[in-house]
C-alpha cells in the first residue's frame, strides 16, 4: 500500500510509464492470460467505466456490418445492455424470462437466431437473480459476446467460445474502477465513425492498455488476485471449491421447508443464490438476526425480495457453512 518494493512509493504515486508500472501491468495480464488459457489472438484490456460502459462500447464498435446483433433478456444487466444497444442499431431480442422475474434461463431455438447478426451477447451468471447459462449457445460464425461481471474466473470457460468477454472488476477481479475486456483482435478496429475515442477497442490495444493513465492501483490489486487464485492451483481448484460452496446451501435449501431456493435445475448460479421463507415478515427477521450476528449483505434484490447469499471467490466453504447453521437454527426457532 505505502512503498511498491524498493521504489519508495506507493502504486498510487507512480507514473503509468515507469518501468516499475509497466512491470505490474504486463505480469497482470500475463497472469489473467494464463488463468483462463487467453488464446494469443486475443488481447487482455485493462479498462475503465465498469460493466455499463460495455454496454454501449460492445454495439459502438461490434455493430458494424449489419448494424443489428441478437441478444439474450436473462435481468437487469441485459435489460440495460439492450437498452443501450438499440440507441445504435437493431436488436433482435431471441429468448427472455422476464415472464417470471427471471428466475430461469430461457430455451435457445437456433432458428430464431439472426445468421446476419454482427454479434450475440449474453449475461453468462445473472447476478440478480442467481441463474447462470449452464452451457454457451451456438452461434456459428457470429461472435459471441459475454458480460461476465459476475462469475469471471470462478469456473473455467473456453475463451474461444467468446468473440468478446467483459467484466467489472469488482467480484472475482480486484476492486471497482477497472473492467477487463478479452477481444478476439480481428473483431476490433471497424468502430462506428461516432465512437467516442474513449470507447474505441482498438485505440486501447494499439496502446496496451494505455491511451490515457490506466486506473493504476486498481490494475495492481488485480494483479495480486491473480497471483493469489494462481497460487491456489488456478481456475480448477477455485472452481471445485465454488460448487461445493454452492452445494453446501442449496442442498440445505433443497431439504428446508422453511427456506427455498428461487431457481431450479442447472440455471442455478454457482456465485449468488437467492432464497425465501415466503413471509416478507420472516425475510426481514432473519436478515436482521443474520447482520447481528455477522452475516451481512444477505438483503436480496428488491425485484426478487427475500435473500442473497454472493459467494465469490473471496469467500470460503467455511463461511457458507456458517451460514448454513445459522440458517438451520432460525429455522428451529421460527417453524
Ligand atoms: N453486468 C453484470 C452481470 C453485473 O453484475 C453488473 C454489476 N453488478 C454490471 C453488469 C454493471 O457493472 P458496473 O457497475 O461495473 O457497471
Amino acid at each position: 500500500m505505502l512503498c511498491y518494493g524498493t521504489s519508495g512509493m506507493s502504486v498510487m504515486e507512480m507514473s503509468h510509464r515507469s518501468k516499475d508500472f509497466m512491470s505490474i501491468l504486463d505480469s497482470a495480464e500475463n497472469n489473467l492470460r494464463e488463468l483462463m488459457q487467453v488464446p494469443d489472438n486475443y488481447k487482455i484490456l485493462f479498462l475503465q467505466g465498469g460493466a455499463s460502459s460495455q454496454f454501449g462500447m460492445v454495439p459502438l464498435n461490434l455493430m458494424n456490418k449489419n448494424n443489428k446483433a441478437d441478444y439474450v433478456n436473462t435481468g437487469t444487466w441485459a435489460t440495460k445492455a439492450i437498452k443501450e444497444a438499440k440507441r445504435y442499431g437493431k436488436v433482435n431480442v431471441v429468448a427472455s424470462s422476464e415472464d417470471t422475474t427471471f428466475n430461469y434461463i430461457p430455451k435457445l431455438d437456433a432458428a430464431t437466431f439472426d445468421k446476419e447478426a454482427d454479434y450475440f451477447h449474453i449475461t453468462t451468471n445473472n447476478t440478480i437473480y442467481g441463474t447462470r447459462f449452464h452451457e454457451l449457445p451456438d452461434t456459428g460464425e457470429v461472435p459471441l459476446i459475454g458480460d461476465m461481471s459476475s462469475d469471471i474466473l470462478s469456473k473455467k470457460y473456453d475463451v474461444s467460445k467468446f468473440g468478446l468477454i467483459y467484466a467489472g472488476a469488482q467480484k472475482n477481479l480486484g476492486a471497482a474502477g477497472v473492467t477487463v475486456v478479452i477481444i478476439r483482435e480481428d473483431l476490433a478496429g471497424n468502430q462506428m465513425d461516432i465512437t467516442p475515442t474513449m470507447f474505441n477497442y482498438k485505440l486501447f490495444i494499439d496502446n496496451g492498455s494505455m491511451y490515457n493513465t490506466p486506473p493504476t492501483f486498481g490494475i495492481y490489486m488485480c494483479g495480486l488476485v491473480f497471483q493469489w487464485l494462481k497460487d491456489m492451483g488456478g481456475v480448477e481448484v477455485i472452481e471445485k471449491i465454488n460448487i461445493e460452496k454452492a452445494n453446501t446451501l442449496y442442498n440445505y435449501l433443497d431439504e428446508s421447508t422453511f427456506f427455498s431456493s428461487t431457481v431450479q435445475g442447472n440455471d442455478r448460479s454457482v456465485m449468488n443464490i437467492p432464497f425465501v421463507t415466503g413471509n416478507e415478515e420472516l425475510d426481514s427477521k432473519f436478515i436482521k438476526e443474520a447482520t447481528a450476528a455477522g452475516f451481512v449483505q444477505l438483503k436480496g434484490h428488491r425485484s426478487v425480495g427475500g435473500m442473497r447469499a454472493s459467494i465469490y471467490n473471496a469467500i470460503q466453504l467455511e463461511g457458507v457453512q456458517k451460514l448454513v447453521d445459522f440458517m438451520k437454527n432460525f429455522e428451529t426457532n421460527n417453524s
